[in-house]
């Protein structure tokens, strides 16, 4: 399956990603862990990324949409996979669209979490992420067994630099502005699958399956 998931940051994209693809045996693209990657590395790349990052905006496009152009092209994207952070913006859901069809490739489906805003703060400053393997915990709704270690590795958790209240207040207004809009671009295209984001995390994964089998 090819799929892509939407949501704004905190709806648990990141978290039903991990799930589904173990799932349905494709492979995860989240451009945002790609940026922290690259940044981990010490790239030029990673070094423009991170100004913006910090800030809670967006990377350019130009930037972004080649990275995705370069690992959709990978092996291990044809067995299918799932784009997790992107498109963000309406240029890059159209660059996608002639990525896609210059390889000959149709999207399945596109699964929109939704969440309320008024949770996504709390969410969002909660978040711990495992530094070895990428699990995402929460410290109140998904906190891991033992304090400040992944359940899966026993990596060291961290809080992402952008997990502030001033940086996710403005990613919260550029998801308004920038990205919302995608959500009429893929209905119209009979794509959209609408989960209810503000559920249980097991729900919320039952909830997509049952809906991509519509
Ligand atoms: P995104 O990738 O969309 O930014 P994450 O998957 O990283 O979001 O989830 C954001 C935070 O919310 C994490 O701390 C995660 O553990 C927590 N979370 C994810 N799904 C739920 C849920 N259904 N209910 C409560 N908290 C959740
Ligand atoms: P995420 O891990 O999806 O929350 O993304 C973290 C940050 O990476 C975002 O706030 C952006 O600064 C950057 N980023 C990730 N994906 C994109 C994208 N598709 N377009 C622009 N910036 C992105």
């Amino acid at each position: 399956m090819k799929l892509l998931i939407m949501g704004p940051p905190g709806a648990g994209k990141g978290t039903q990603a991990e799930m589904l693809v173990k799932e349905l045996g494709i492979t995860h693209i989240s451009t945002g862990d790609m940026f922290r990657a690259a940044i981990k590395e010490g790239t030029e790349m990673g070094k423009k990324a991170k100004e913006y990052m910090d800030r809670g905006e967006l990377v350019p496009d130009e930037v972004v949409v080649g990275m995705v152009k370069d690992r959709l092209q990978k092996p291990d994207c044809q067995k299918g996979f799932l784009l997790d952070g992107f498109p963000r913006t309406l240029a890059q859901a159209e660059a996608l669209d002639e990525t896609l069809r210059s390889m000959g490739i149709q999207l399945d489906g596109v699964i929109n979490i939704t969440v309320p805003r008024d949770k996504l703060m709390a969410r969002l400053t909660g978040r711990r992420v495992c530094r070895n393997c990428g699990a995402t915990y929460h410290i109140l709704f998904n906190p891991p067994q033992m304090e400040g270690k992944c359940n899966a590795c026993g990596g060291e958790l961290y809080q992402r630099s952008d997990d502030n209240e001033e940086a996710v207040a403005n990613r919260l207004d550029v998801y308004e502005a920038q990205t919302r809009p995608l959500i009429e671009y893929y209905t119209q295209k009979g794509l959209l699958v609408n989960i209810n984001g503000d559920q249980e995390i097991k729900k919320v994964f039952e909830d997509i399956i049952a809906g991509l089998k519509k």
